[in-house]
């Protein structure tokens, strides 16, 4: 890791340097991008529902493995085998059907088909960061594109994941919103990402050779998508990531982030989980004025009603709130904004939250471009200056076309 890099979310130090290229810092407008039929929405349209598509083959990683046993008993196979293929699919990562011995030969790559079906088929992979950054680009069954990221750091691995091709939340400065939503990623499909990246992990395939394999430790939801608005398949995806093996994948509760532009209910309903993950919330401007242009949901859900959901969620889990802030030239980078944010966040209290400004990744041809470095840093003081923790955190691969949209956007 180079020095001007600002680490990952390390879950024993909490929330103190989130990381990775989030959907925020994506400016791409190519209007090519995206999958073809997707209607664009129009500035400011908000989509909370993709138009009907067909619906990915079912996996036994979309279900628990009590409904493991009954998908495979309603497909004609025997239920017991549920936890034989979970030994396969989360312990051993398994995807070859002849690798998996303790199965019939006899009509064993039919049982492996019907319950393993390959979910993501890698159709770009690009290196950075003398190799410890990878991005893919995945096609899914229906040819939707998704991308996520893995990033190798000396004592942890950190994958960031999409949760649906597209997004409904039309950020003006992101190539993913512009695209539009072409649909939400079932749980199989936002777990095969990670399981993805588990076996590039295992066969050597990032980092130098030399370096010892690590697992993933930390899973950020800031790829494609909003999380949230996927709610009932990312909940199922949160189970599979943190549940033990074999019934998921057993990583740890604490080296999950999930990021939200700010959909309230679907924040309170997260809340109610009780899972000790961080929140990470997008909030790119203090006031309402500007933040109803630069995230459109802000139309429904105020500031205010966002930062006091993200104060609830600390209450209950004690986890510390990330708020993410891109700096965007002349936009939101004022210091009067600066003293407005550290004002409305120490009006709800001290020692709950922490603010990651990340510079935006300029794109040729976009209005949109990072703020100049001295107005980044009397941005970070002024914060500093109300007692707000900062952090101003670099992202790593930005060479590789930056952020989550802009890589599917050019395949
Ligand atoms: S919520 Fe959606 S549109 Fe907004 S920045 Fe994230 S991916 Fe882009």
């Amino acid at each position: 890791m180079s020095e001007n890099r600002t680490p990952l979310p390390d879950p024993t130090v909490g929330p103190a340097g989130p990381d990775t290229a989030p959907a925020a810092d994506v400016q791409n407008t190519d209007p090519d991008a995206g999958t073809p039929d997707t209607p664009r929405p129009v500035p400011g349209q908000l989509v909370f529902k993709a138009a009907r598509r067909g619906k990915p083959p079912r996996h036994i990683a979309d279900t628990d493995m009590a409904g493991r046993r009954q998908m495979l008993q309603d497909m004609g196979h025997k239920p017991f085998r549920a936890q034989q293929l979970s030994r396969h699919y989360f312990e051993r990562f398994a995807s070859r059907p002849e690798d998996m011995t303790d199965l019939p030969k006899n009509g064993r790559e039919q049982l492996v088909g019907d319950t393993m079906p390959e979910l993501l088929n890698t159709v770009r992979t690009l290196h950075a960061d003398d190799g410890d950054t990878v991005k893919r680009v995945h096609r899914l069954f229906d040819g939707a594109l998704v991308e996520s990221v893995m990033m190798r750091y000396p004592n942890r691995v950190t994958m960031c994941i999409s949760s649906q091709a597209g997004c409904g939340m039309n950020c003006p400065f992101c190539a993913t919103g512009q695209a539009g939503l072409t649909r939400n990623l079932s749980a199989a499909e936002i777990v095969g990402q990670v399981v993805e990246g588990i076996r590039m992990l295992r066969d050597g395939e990032v980092g130098r050779k030399e370096q010892d394999p690590l697992r993933v430790s930390n899973i950020v939801f800031m790829g494609m998508g909003e999380a949230l608005a996927n709610y009932k398949a990312t909940m199922e995806a949160v189970h599979r990531l943190i549940d033990p093996a074999p019934e998921g994948l057993g990583i740890s509760a604490r080296g999950l982030t999930m990021s939200t532009v700010g959909l309230v209910p679907g924040m309170r309903k997260f809340t109610q989980e009780g899972l000790p993950i961080t929140l990470a919330l997008s909030l790119h401007a203090p006031d309402d004025e500007l933040r109803d242009e630069l995230i459109p949901i802000n139309t429904r859900w105020k500031v205010d009603e966002a930062l006091d959901a993200a104060r609830d969620y600390f209450d209950a889990t004690g986890r510390r709130i990330s708020i993410e802030y891109a700096l965007i030239r002349d936009i939101n980078d004022q210091g009067w904004r600066a003293d407005l944010l550290g004002e409305k966040l120490n009006a709800r209290g001290r020692g709950w939250v922490h603010v990651n400004p990340i510079p935006l990744n300029p794109t040729p041809g976009s209005k949109w471009t990072a703020s100049r470095r001295g107005v980044e840093q009397n941005f970070v003081e002024r914060l500093r200056a109300h007692g707000i923790p900062t952090t101003v955190r670099d992202t790593r691969g930005s060479d590789i076309d930056g952020a989550c949209g802009q890589l599917a956007a050019a395949s």
